[in-house]
């Protein structure tokens, strides 16, 4: 066989290709293949607190978090006994039981706008669901999204998308009728302009706007101070809808997401909202909610159709109410000291190479952009030197700092976090900013 090298992943190797003969490029969601950084990906064995341990043996530093979900790191204990004891009365009734209807009463306690929810079982249920009601309600069909948001796979929106879209460059995607695609109009993000002029030509068609809301998926990119109030205020005048995505950043911006940090607002509320990824605490399940008077339009009790068997899970809804009990202001105030301290010493560091970078923030969520200069909207996010992030994410990943495999990622921490975690990452810092001195 082949001499390994010391960051060769052998067992890693191994597995995906025996992935490969089953599944389309080894992985059950692009991004994961490495694709965008070169290299074998590795495969998980384990995760405690806040590291993993690949099927080689190698432990990490986890700034991935599973995209977010992981916000009290892995194996919380809370989390583990909650677990256990809804596992124990046994997986899934498909009747309505005890555990959704508590994480739907603290969901609808943290987010003030939100009066009623619909559990279902991924962020992209949400989105499309959501849609669906906006347009229900509205009895209109176009939906307007920003270049560089990631709704998750909806056909709708997947026009000029983040995430993994923005990572492998794909336009939009195969597959997505003609039809679909003319129904969906991309703005540029932090464009009030761009949104104003949008709704002067068809504001009587569109029936919502979606934005993510502090986006994440082209790296990390706020709103503009009154960007957000501005779209509220567009919609509300001409009787669109205003969809805040909060799959991301609900739950870990703050108690109350994004919208505890900006909100409340003046023109008033997003009329409905998704989540996902923390308040599943690692386990299949999202949520889209808002206005009671909207969210009466579902069925059973209005038209719009939507439904699932796994939703409101009893073990996966235990997981994520246990984790939000967690989600105490002590838990944001520690994210926030330890985004404060990776992103002190990646600056540093990156300055000290000589490494043209701008790092952004959103609460404790960050990432870094390779070139000079704030990035407001998805042309400046791509318009960063990518090879440098690829050098430094193969610098930090041998020296055990699992980051996101794209530039156009969130990098995540969690309360599992500790001191010894945080110098562990600080210290891979110089010689990753040298790799990417050099790239
Ligand atoms: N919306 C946003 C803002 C997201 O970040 C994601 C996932 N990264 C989704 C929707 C889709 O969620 P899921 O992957 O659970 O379908």
């Amino acid at each position: 066989g082949m001499t390994a090298h010391p960051f060769d992943a052998p067992a890693s190797q191994a597995l995906l290709e025996r992935a490969l003969a089953v599944t389309p490029g080894g992985v059950n969601s692009p991004v994961r293949a490495f694709r965008a950084v070169g290299g074998t990906p590795r495969f998980m064995a384990s995760g405690t607190g806040p590291y993993l341990t690949d099927v080689d043996g190698r432990e990490y530093v986890d700034l991935v978090c599973s995209w977010g979900p992981m916000i009290l790191g892995h194996g919380h204990p809370a989390v583990v006994e909650a677990v256990s004891a809804a596992v124990s009365q046994g997986f899934s009734f498909g009747t309505p039981s005890e555990n959704e209807v508590a994480l739907g009463e603290e969901i609808v306690a943290r987010v003030e706008p939100v009066g009623q929810v619909r559990l279902v079982s991924s962020g992209t249920e949400a989105t499309m669901s959501a849609i669906r009601l906006a347009r229900g309600y509205t009895g209109r069909s176009l939906i307007v999204k920003f270049a560089g948001c990631y709704h998750g796979h909806v056909d709708s929106l997947l026009a000029q998308a983040g995430s993994g879209v923005a990572t492998f460059a794909l336009p939009d995607s195969a597959g997505v009728p003609k039809e679909m695609a003319a129904e969906t109009i991309v703005l540029p993000f932090n464009d009030l302009a761009a949104v104003e002029e949008a709704f002067a030509a068809r504001g009587s068609e569109i029936a919502a706007i979606i934005t993510e809301a502090s986006p994440g998926n082209m790296g990390v990119v706020p709103p503009a101070p009154g960007f957000t109030e501005g779209l509220r205020r567009i919609t509300a005048a001409h009787g669109a809808l205003l969809i805040s995505d909060e799959v991301m950043t609900g739950f870990r911006c703050s108690a109350a997401g994004w919208y505890g940090l900006e909100g409340p607002y003046a023109a008033g509320a997003p009329d409905l909202f998704t989540f996902g990824k923390v308040m599943g605490g690692g386990f299949p399940a999202a949520a889209f909610g808002g206005r009671a008077d909207v969210m009466a339009l579902l069925a059973p009790v209005g038209p719009v159709y939507q439904a699932g068997t796994l939703s409101g899970n009893p073990v996966a809804t235990a997981a994520g109410r246990a984790t939000l009990q967690q989600c105490t202001p002590e838990l944001y105030a520690r994210l926030d000291e330890v985004a404060d301290a990776i992103t002190g010493a990646l600056d540093t560091e990156l300055g000290r190479a000589g490494v043209p970078h701008t790092i952004q923030r959103a609460g404790s969520m960050f990432s870094v952009f390779f070139r000079d200069g704030a990035v407001g909207n998805y042309d400046q996010a791509r318009d960063q030197h990518v090879p440098a992030f690829a050098a430094f994410f193969h610098s930090m990943l041998s020296q055990g700092v699992y980051l996101p495999p794209s530039a156009f990622e969130s990098w995540f921490v969690s309360g599992a976090h500790d001191d010894a975690a945080v110098d562990r990452i600080v210290s891979a810092l110089p010689a990753a900013a040298s790799a990417a001195a050099e790239s």
